[in-house]
């Protein structure tokens, strides 16, 4: 994940929850993207370690257990940059301008015909995030899609022209991998439709309050068409016993958008208490979340430092004497 700014909802069900539950089961390789947090915002480089901190303790407060995962950061693991400028030999330029993801966030961000070169390549570097822990199964929403399919285009082309080092590795999506936003459109940091796992109960029901629901459903008796409506979808997530209740009331039109945002502001708050409580106590110790990145840089500096060993090897660049 880059670091930019406290987690949203979709970031959790999208990514940190398949992380935290998954950690029991694979061994995991969690890392803060900060050079990628420069594509975008390259003006604002010193933003990025409070930016990390402050990402890293939403992990940590939502449960992933340094014990099991390993939590560490892009810019920490100089090997990255090395398997990155390797991997760009192998990718062409009309293939990097045909990544949909890459096209939507420049037309979001008005970038036609001045996107950087990082920027355009920046899937690459996140190829080489990924094959550099020799990943087999990567978690993430489903906008990082295209980049899975480039990696894995990468780990083949790799294996192919110089020797089997990388495993083909496939993405792991949930049920809600792509979560809507307050306002219908996919939650996002940079569209303002987002609520955050550090929200207040306040800042909850205000930013419920304010969704956009069934547009046919003005007046409490209409009937409401809850499978175009966000407030519903949060529902089938955060309050799945009630739901078919709400769905029956809201296509009879017994329930109103009001009551059943209230409802939802309740089920949420309830739901993130525990992570904004434990957020509180880690925020009082950074001293301890410190010390997790630099456990968790060492150990992925060991495992990056075998992989680059064998690509070397395998390539036959970048090492003296015998090579096998
Ligand atoms: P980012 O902040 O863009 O680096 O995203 C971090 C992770 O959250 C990635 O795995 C994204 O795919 C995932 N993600 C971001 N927004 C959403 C969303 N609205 N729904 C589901 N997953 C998301």
């Amino acid at each position: 994940m880059r670091p930019s700014g406290k987690l949203h909802l979709g970031n959790y069900t999208g990514a940190l929850e398949n992380w935290i539950k998954r950690q029991n089961e694979y061994d995991s390789f969690h890392f803060v993207a900060d050079w990628h947090s420069l594509t975008t915002n390259y003006e604002a480089a010193d933003q990025v370690w409070p930016d990390t901190i402050d990402m890293v303790i939403d992990w940590l407060a939502a449960g992933i257990d340094p014990e099991k995962s390993v939590i560490f950061v892009q810019s920490h693991i100089k090997e990255h940059a090395e398997l990155h400028l390797l991997f760009s030999m192998l990718v062409t330029v009309p293939r990097l301008e045909r990544n949909p993801t890459v096209k939507e966030q420049i037309k979001e961000l008005h970038l036609e015909g001045k996107v950087s070169y990082g920027h355009l390549g920046y899937p690459i570097l996140q190829s080489a995030d990924i094959l550099m822990y020799r990943a087999h199964a990567v978690p993430v929403g489903d906008d990082q899609v295209p980049h899975v399919e480039l990696t894995r285009e990468i780990a083949r082309r790799f294996n192919h022209t110089y020797r089997k080092v990388f495993p083909v590795p496939e993405a792991l999506l949930t049920k809600y991998s792509r979560l809507p936003g307050l306002d219908g459109a996919k939650m996002s940091k940079s569209l303002g439709n987002t609520i955050l796992l550090s929200d207040t109960p306040e800042d909850i029901q205000k930013k419920v309050r304010s969704a956009i629901t069934d547009p046919a459903k003005i007046r409490m008796g209409d009937p409401g068409h809850p499978e175009i409506c966000t407030i519903f979808t949060y529902h089938t997530k955060f309050n799945p016993i009630e739901v078919p209740v709400i769905e029956r009331d809201c296509r009879s039109g017994t329930l109103g958008c009001v009551n059943c945002k209230n409802n939802l502001a309740t089920k949420l708050s309830t739901f993130l208490e525990p992570i904004r409580e434990k957020r509180k106590e880690i925020e009082n110790n950074k001293n301890m979340v410190e010390e997790v990145i630099r456990a968790g840089n060492d150990k992925a500096r060991t495992e990056a430092k075998i992989t680059m060993e064998q690509v070397r090897e395998s390539m036959k660049i970048g090492i003296l004497g015998e090579m096998s």
